[in-house]
């Protein structure tokens, strides 16, 4: 099964990869697959009830999609619990081993478990009626982690908290919750794609806007995201994004102003990430940005010095397609700077600038268009699912020029060399199948002019790979 569906994915993207570079492999499928119908459920004071469709393992997605970083496996019931709180969870579907119950919380909160970070604890649910006694204090979550069963469960028990779920709750429900659930220390704010956890109090105090305008803003980020490495929700094969949320957590203190790992990411309320979370759709929410960017790094060319880089890849679109201006902009000067070095031998390797070196990724985007990143991570995801992956950096460096230069139908190698890196003998072979580049990489002050140009707005330059050139420039 598994393998049918690889092979499906590999076949369909082999034969559309060298046609053109503007149309994704898109394959419709039904609406009902839209984020929008995750899941049925039911909220009362008493109870919660939900419907989940099954979506397999995060890490198993993570991998298809070569993504850094597993997106959520939870699903929010509104519901908070204390250690020794007793909670009864009716399953009414049939048996499902990959069914749990989860409870905790991600991160460090004082006032919680001794001041421990517990993670998520799980309790396998069977059909019927499952009694679980909390052994750690924190919200309630259901996780379906089978690839074939939908299952439905009902809670009871615990303290319900303010819990807005986009497309089912109104304004006025979700400012009544805020006061008839205030006794919650938690709240949740759920999205299409994303979810917040995060204290009422907080929220009480710093949400100013609608909670529906908040979560449409996250899943706008993380849509935006899907778009730059070519995930599309309809897609089948690689290209396909499952549809796991990202979690938005909230934690007291934890490393950095914000930080990324598996299964969630952490905006703490030392720092102020929290509170700046909830002003939602602002020119400074890099970090929001940032941090979901991590969760989708191409592991294959993440190289040593390369880990704060190309995580900005995405933070740079999303910034451009929210209307704010690009951060490279005002980099300018200090990449012209290195790029007149890279003639007195200095390497990209040696530099340790992030975002100068933002700027080799950031100038394909802008030369190729906002195709380029999506169709080059999908011959990434197509290596992977090969097994053709490189591990180590020298030979990542080549994997990238072959794979820039096939995306684009360019040989690249010049603009490589310009950029510090080298291009080896065996690559430089393989791309003698392409012509050289038009786009003017030849000499260093050209590149640097392209590069003034096309960060202003409305000036975009596009070589169109469906024409050959038969006049190659030198
Ligand atoms: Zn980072």
């Amino acid at each position: 099964m598994k393998l049918t569906f690889l092979l499906h994915a590999v076949l369909s993207v082999g034969l559309v990869s060298s046609v053109t570079l503007s149309a994704l492999p898109t394959h419709a499928q039904t609406p009902q697959n839209s984020p929008t119908s995750l899941e049925i459920s039911t909220d009362t004071h008493e109870s919660f009830s939900l419907t989940i469709p099954p979506l397999g393992s995060t890490s198993n997605a993570q991998q298809r999609e070569n993504r850094l970083m597993s997106h959520s496996e939870l699903n929010p019931t509104g519901r908070f619990v204390k250690t020794g709180t007793q909670l009864t969870i009716e399953v009414t579907s049939e048996p499902n081993t990959e069914l749990f119950l989860g409870i905790g919380m991600k991160g460090v909160y004082t006032d919680l478990n001794t001041g421990k970070d517990t993670g998520i604890t799980t309790h396998p649910l069977n059909p019927g009626k499952n009694l679980v006694t909390s052994s750690v204090d924190g919200m309630v979550y259901l996780i379906n982690r089978s690839d074939s069963l939908t299952s439905k469960a009902t809670i009871t028990g615990g303290t319900p908290a303010p819990f807005f779920r986009l497309h089912e709750t109104s304004e006025n429900d979700w400012q009544t919750m805020l006061n008839t659930r205030g006794n919650s220390l938690f709240t949740e704010i759920q999205g299409d794609r994303t979810f917040l956890t995060i204290r009422t109090d907080l929220v009480k105090k710093h949400l100013k806007k609608p909670a529906a305008e908040l979560v449409s803003y996250f899943d706008t980020v993380v849509k935006l995201t899907n778009e730059v490495y070519g995930l599309q929700d309809n897609a089948t094969g690689v290209a396909h994004k499952q549809k796991h949320r990202i979690h938005l957590a909230t934690p007291d203190t934890g490393g950095g102003y914000a930080h990324a790992t598996n299964g969630h990411l952490g905006f703490m309320t030392s720092t102020g990430a929290a509170t700046d979370l909830l002003r939602g759709n602002i020119a400074d929410q890099w970090g929001l940005w940032h941090e979901i960017g991590h969760t989708y790094q191409t592991p294959q060319y993440r190289w040593d010095g390369l880990g704060e880089v190309t995580v900005n890849i995405s933070s740079l679109y999303v910034q451009e397609k929210l209307g704010y201006p690009n951060r490279l902009s005002s980099r300018k000067a200090d990449i012209k700077n290195f790029l007149s070095q890279v003639q007195n031998g200095r390497t990209y390797d040696e530099e340790n600038d992030l975002f100068v070196k933002l700027g080799l990724f950031e100038q394909l985007r802008i030369a190729y268009g906002d195709n380029f990143f999506p169709r080059l991570s999908q011959e990434y995801r197509v290596h992977n699912a090969l097994h053709q992956s490189e591990s180590n950096t020298s030979t990542q460096q080549q994997q990238l020029i072959l794979n820039a230069s096939r995306v684009a139908q360019r040989d690249l190698s010049t603009y490589f060399k310009n950029w510090g890196l080298t291009v080896s003998a065996e690559t430089a072979q393989k791309l003698a199948e392409f012509p050289l580049s038009q786009f003017p990489f030849g000499t260093i002050s050209f590149q640097i002019k392209r590069l003034l140009t096309a960060l202003s707005p409305n000036i975009h330059f596009h070589e169109d790979p469906s024409t050959p050139h038969h006049t190659l420039s030198s």
